[in-house]
This record gives C-alpha cells, sequence and structure tokens, in this order.
C-alpha cells in the first residue's frame, strides 16, 4: 500500500509528490504549517491547531487555500488513504507559485497547500517517555516572531542537530539573561520543589504549543498548580522534574540538561501522570 500525499488539489503517490520550483515555501520560506497527532482514530486537538493557523495565516496576510471544513475533509482522506491510526497528519500552506522576488506576488496566486500523514508506533513514543531524554542548551538565536507557526527552521535544524552530536534528543533555546524560552520543536516546563508546573508565558518569544494549552487542562484536572513565568537552566538543572510538550512527543521527561542529572536523574512521576491522564483531557475528532 503506498503512501499518499496531497499537493495542491490532488492525491498522488507521496514518493512521486512535488510542488514547483518557484513555491515561496520552497525558495523564500513563505509558509506556514501544522501538526496533529493522531492516536486511536482520532486528530487530537484539532481545533487549536486550526485556530493556530488561521492565527499564522493572519499574520502573515496570507489566505487560507481552502475554507476550514474542505481542509478538515483533505487532512482525513489523507489519514484514510494512509491507514493512521496512531501517527500524526502535517499540514503546509505556503503564499503560493510566483516569479522569485522578496515582496509579495504582485498578481493574486492560490496559496499551495501539501497534506501528508504518517503511521507512527505509540509504543516506541511511549518507550522514548519512560527512558526520559536528554537536552543541551543553545543561545536563542532566532526572530522575535517565533509565536508564528512558519515553516523557515533553520534555527531549530541547527540547534536539534547540535543536541543530536551531543548525544542528547532536545536543544532549548536560552536567553541572554540565562531563562529558558522553548525547545527546537518542543515547549518547555519544570516542575518546583512544591509540586508547581512552570512553563514560560506564551505571550512573546516561544510558540504558543496546543498541547502545552491540553497540559493545563490536564494539570488542572490533576489539581496541580501552574504558574507561567521564566526559569532560569539552573532552576531547571535543580527542579523536582523537568519535561517537554508537543504534539508528537505529548508529555516527555527530560532527565538531564548539559550533562547534568535533573533530579535523581529518571523520569519523573509528574510528567508520568501528566502524560497518562492527556488522552482523557484532550480534544479528539474523529478521523474519518
Ligand atoms: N515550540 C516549537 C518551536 C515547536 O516547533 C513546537 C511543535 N510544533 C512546539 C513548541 C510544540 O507545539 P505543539 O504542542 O502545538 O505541537
Amino acid at each position: 500500500m503506498p503512501r499518499i500525499a496531497y499537493v495542491n488539489g490532488r492525491y498522488v503517490r507521496h514518493a512521486a509528490a512535488a510542488v514547483h520550483v518557484e513555491d515561496r515555501g520552497y525558495q523564500l520560506a513563505d509558509g506556514v504549517y501544522e501538526v496533529c497527532e493522531i492516536a486511536r482514530g482520532f486528530i487530537i486537538d484539532e481545533t487549536g491547531h486550526l485556530d493556530r493557523l488561521d492565527r499564522s495565516l493572519r499574520e502573515l496576510r496570507m489566505d487560507w487555500p481552502l475554507d476550514r471544513r474542505a481542509l478538515q475533509l483533505v487532512m482525513r482522506e489523507v489519514v484514510r488513504r494512509n491507514h493512521v491510526v496512531n501517527g500524526l497528519v502535517y499540514l503546509q500552506v505556503t503564499r503560493g507559485v510566483a516569479p522569485r522576488d522578496h515582496a509579495f506576488p504582485t498578481k493574486p496566486v492560490r496559496p499551495a497547500l501539501v497534506v501528508t500523514a504518517k503511521r507512527m508506533d505509540p509504543r516506541a513514543a511511549q518507550k522514548k517517555a519512560d527512558k526520559g531524554m536528554s537536552v543541551i542548551t543553545v543561545p536563542e538565536n532566532r526572530w522575535e516572531r517565533v509565536d508564528i507557526k512558519t515553516i523557515g527552521l533553520l534555527p531549530n535544524v541547527l540547534a536539534r542537530q547540535a543536541a543530536i552530536e551531543a548525544g542528547a534528543q532536545e536543544a532549548w533555546f536560552v536567553d541572554p539573561d540565562g531563562t529558558v524560552k522553548e525547545g527546537a520543536s518542543t515547549n518547555a516546563w519544570i516542575v518546583t520543589a512544591d509540586g508547581t508546573l512552570v512553563t514560560r508565558p506564551a505571550d512573546f518569544g516561544i510558540l504558543r504549543g496546543i498541547t502545552r494549552g491540553t497540559v493545563m487542562k490536564v494539570a488542572d484536572s490533576l489539581g496541580l498548580a501552574v504558574e507561567e513565568r521564566t526559569f532560569t537552566v539552573e532552576e531547571a538543572q535543580e527542579a523536582r522534574e523537568a519535561f517537554v510538550t508537543s504534539a508528537t512527543s505529548l508529555v516527555t521527561p527530560v532527565v538531564s540538561i548539559d550533562g547534568k542529572p535533573v533530579a535523581n536523574g529518571h523520569p519523573g512521576s509528574v510528567a508520568r501522570s501528566l502524560r497518562d491522564a492527556f488522552f482523557a483531557i484532550a480534544e479528539k475528532s474523529p478521523s474519518c
């Protein structure tokens, strides 16, 4: 059964899926994207992801490539054609195809849309969570508008590669004042000695993770306090627990930061409870 991708109105074999060489996403990273988790046949937190897509498009003065309902149907069709029960659906919208020029195209062009889906084994993700991940820190070197989910991810690419080369799995961007921003593709959290969850405010400087928002609701359901404030690398290294959140990693414990173990160097119980309760609280929309 070949993998199928949706590219600008067509369902095509994934191996042969392609965009035009003058797609502005390809040449200028002039586009935005979303990734939704698929779990047990449900699209997780679809409303939040599509609301954020709407915001990203508006911030970049781009139009929706299809209306929202039609895009939801395409997402489901891609999930169905790829037989994804557990995995993810990826969607990318770029400003379209136009002769290369930095300024917006002068003639109206249709935004380009690509949707792909991938099967993933939930046992592999659980294994990673059981083991916990190591993170390194890197200086923040991104632009100020990382609240927009653009496909311009070069600093994130280099940060993740640095992590891999250091034997870690994620890199946290750190501001000059020593406070942690977020990971290359995750939001960063700590648990203080009194059991409060701490994560950076999402007004500026980080992506407002959809999983981050759901984890706040999960924390509430478990009677855990959440404080939105900055925290330093040192505070994270001395915290009771640290963890990251994202649609693909859900809640994954961090067991070391720059080579220093967090607490006893093993995944903590708070991260585990949040992960275990996640599915019950998250929005679940049937994927077919
Ligand atoms: N921060 C960054 C930089 C990301 O790329 C992601 C993943 N999209 C996140 C945070 C987590 O966001 P979400 O929970 O919506 O996947």
